[in-house]
């Protein structure tokens, strides 16, 4: 996982996206989702936008499942308005570990 693309994940996770519960179909990595469109955090690949069935909205997801987006979206925030370069890179390294850490429960 690049940190660019953490850093793009957490920016869509901002703009409002989810945690997807369907696995990338490239490499089994976390995808963050925002109006159909869906980014592997892992890869980085964008499969086809498609149309979500309602089982996989938010309401769907398991409690863990909504702690971690819940997680996410704080860190998303202190990333946002954090100047101090350093602490960046720590929230970024956290959101990280997050993904992995949801990577691994799938
Ligand atoms: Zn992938």
């Amino acid at each position: 996982m690049t940190e660019e693309l953490t850093k793009k994940a957490a920016e869509m996770l901002l703009q409002g996206a989810t945690l997807l519960s369907e696995p990338c179909p490239y490499c089994t990595g976390v995808r963050v989702i925002k109006e159909g469109q869906a980014l592997c955090v892992n890869c980085g690949r964008q499969p086809e936008k498609k149309e979500i069935p309602s089982e996989n909205q938010p309401n769907e997801l398991s409690a863990i499942e909504k702690i971690f987006e819940k997680k996410l979206e704080n860190l998303s925030n202190e990333l946002e308005h954090e100047k101090d370069h350093e602490k960046q890179q720590n929230i970024l390294k956290t959101i990280n570990a997050l993904l992995e850490t949801a990577k691994k429960m799938k």
